[in-house]
């Protein structure tokens, strides 16, 4: 590699660095994407993709306006990427029932339906079991019922990942397969990242490296927590034709997606960075499935992975300028809704840079000072 000057060095190629490069480069920055293996080659290559704002850490409160407005930015990011770069991140519609098996379900629900029933977004209702299985026919005759969620979405995270990626080369920016190893600054002011080919100056640099951006702690002094939440999928082929709506059961889900096959997921295991699939995972991803479609769990492996997901102590992303710092910037800690908030997470760091403010709904909630 070279020395090298840019505005803006973003570590990191998952979904987080990638939209955000696309953002900072259209507006005119010069970009550098430094990746130390390939492109969207960890969780935002593998993940579900669901696009679900109403469930999940921080939710209701204090996350839901965000989730909104991130939910409501992804439409338009696929289509806009998609013109940009031919590259469909297959943004598609997809309801959702969350089955219930007994009453403890029902009346986790029932608290939900409450608030979910407000969001003009969506519609939430109630179904009894007879309905549910009209929707789907493959939904588990015990169930007692379920959510009917209408106006969820979802999409293909790694063709995300690629569209934005490919949009930020297009308006300039450069993807450098380089481990960065390293930060140089003088007070509280970065002055460039190193690689093992070199150092890039850097007007601004942020941090989105998922789990391993608690590497920045080594770099700087300043504490990012930050841990690896693994997180294992199936990828299965079945007779018969796409299920009509995803189905979900206390955190576990399965649902067709446009490779032709259902995913069902997902584990959550603290193995520190083991990223490997293995049959404990699977067995107990089998296990949740025959419990909510119990045709779908005689179908065919065809692919098992792996991944990380970041977490953080609240289950909220960490997303703003370090404490401390003049340009050293974080975004990472979505946990389970990293492509839902991605572009939420890569907004804020964009008008952050751009404007030296954020009029993204929510991102008061997200800042890096909540845990100094
Ligand atoms: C099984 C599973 C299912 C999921 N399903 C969903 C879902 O349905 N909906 C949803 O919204 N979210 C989902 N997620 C969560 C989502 O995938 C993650 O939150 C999101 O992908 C994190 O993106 P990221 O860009 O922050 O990190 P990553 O994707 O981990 O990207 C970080 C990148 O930084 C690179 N890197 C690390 N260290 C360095 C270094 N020193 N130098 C250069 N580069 C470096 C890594 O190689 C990596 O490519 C799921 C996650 C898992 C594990």
């Amino acid at each position: 590699m070279r020395d090298a000057a840019r505005d803006v060095v973003v570590i990191g190629a998952g979904i987080v660095g990638s939209i955000s490069s696309y953002l900072l480069s259209r507006s005119g920055l010069r970009v550098t994407m430094l990746e130390t293996d390939a492109l969207g080659s960890h969780a935002s290559g593998f993940a579900f993709g669901g696009l679900d704002p109403l469930n999940g850490h921080g939710l209701p409160e204090p996350l839901l306006d965000f989730s909104l407005y991130c939910f409501g930015r992804h439409w338009a990011m696929a289509r806009e990427l998609q013109r940009a770069t031919g590259i469909d991140p297959n943004f598609q519609p997809r309801n959702r029932l969350y089955l219930a098996f007994d009453d403890n379900d029902v009346s986790q629900y029932d608290a939900n339906v409450a608030w979910m029933k407000d969001v003009s977004m969506f519609d939430v209702h109630w179904v009894d079991a007879p309905s549910a299985r009209r929707l789907e026919p493959r939904v588990n005759p015990e169930c007692v019922g379920a959510l009917y969620q209408q106006g969820a979405a979802s999409v293909d995270a790694y063709r995300l990942t690629l569209a934005a990626a490919r949009a930020a080369e297009r308006h300039g920016a450069e993807l450098v397969l380089q481990r960065a190893t390293g930060i140089e600054y003088h007070g509280g002011r970065v002055d460039a990242v190193t690689c093992p080919d070199g150092r890039i100056e850097a007007g601004a640099v942020i941090v989105a490296m998922g789990p391993w951006s608690q590497i920045i702690t080594d770099w700087c002094g300043t504490p990012l927590p930050v841990e690896p939440l693994k997180g294992q999928i199936l990828r299965m082929r079945y007779d018969g034709p796409p299920l009509n709506a995803a189905l979900n059961y206390r955190g576990n889900y399965v649902d067709s997606k446009s490779d032709g096959l259902a995913w069902a997921g997902s584990t959550e295991e603290e193995a520190g960075f083991n990223a490997h699939p293995d049959s404990k995972g699977r067995d107990a991803i089998l296990s949740h499935l025959s419990r909510m479609a119990p045709d779908l769990a005689n179908a065919a492996l065809m692919q098992h992975t792996a991944c990380l997901r970041p977490v953080t102590p609240d289950g909220m992303p960490i997303v703003g300028r370090l404490p401390g710092w003049d340009n050293l910037y974080i975004a990472t800690g979505a946990g389970r809704k990293g492509i839902l908030w991605s572009i939420g997470m890569s907004d804020i760091i964009t008008q952050l840079i751009t404007r030296e403010d954020t009029q993204v709904t929510g991102a008061e909630h997200l800042t890096p000072t909540r845990f100094t």
